[in-house]
């Protein structure tokens, strides 16, 4: 039985079974999503384990801007949550993505849901990521790939219908 991570910084003795979500609404949305999960997948200390089916959607939170198209996936990890964080954020600046407005347009956006059943309350990383239980287009696909995962002690199939 090992201590449950609160730290961002712990590396896990062990893979850790995370879940990342990705959405993005600017040029070739599928192949931008694509190209993600495949700079994730080349990534030493993770491999991508399951990946959801695109679904797009409507835009949440600023709404005069194109549809997104959303996605989950499910990797194993050996690298800390600091380090999954930074992984991502450095994918999305590879892929030329530009921080410009709150929740406005964005090439890819790849956040992480879950770092197994860790709860880590940091400045700048938040697990699980606080808006899951609000958010259909993380619920859909994330429910898609791990119905039975628990966030917050409620399973996402039941997130999802209630
Ligand atoms: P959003 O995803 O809310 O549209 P951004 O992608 O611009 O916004 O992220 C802003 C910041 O959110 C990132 O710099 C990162 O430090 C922080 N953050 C906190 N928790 C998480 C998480 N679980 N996954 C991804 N980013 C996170
Ligand atoms: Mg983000």
């Amino acid at each position: 039985m090992t201590a449950k991570i609160t730290s961002g910084n712990t590396v896990p003795n062990a893979p850790v079974r995370a879940h990342i979500g990705l959405g993005g609404n600017m040029g070739e949305r599928q192949a931008n999503l694509e190209t993600a999960i495949a700079k994730l997948d080349a990534t030493d200390g993770i491999a991508v384990v399951k990946t959801s089916t695109f679904i797009g959607t409507e835009p949440w939170g600023k709404t005069d801007q194109d549809w997104f198209l959303n996605a989950a996936i499910a990797l194993d990890t050996t690298l800390s949550a600091r380090q999954l964080l930074e992984t991502c954020l450095a994918i999305e600046t590879s892929m030329g993505r530009v921080r410009t407005e709150k929740w406005g347009p964005r090439i890819i956006d790849l956040d992480i849901l879950t770092y197994g059943d860790a709860v880590i309350d940091e400045d700048g990383l938040q697990v699980p990521h606080p808006y899951i239980p609000e958010r259909p287009f993380v619920l859909e696909p994330l429910a898609e790939i791990a119905p039975d995962l628990k966030v917050d002690g409620r399973k996402i199939s039941d997130l999802l219908n209630g």
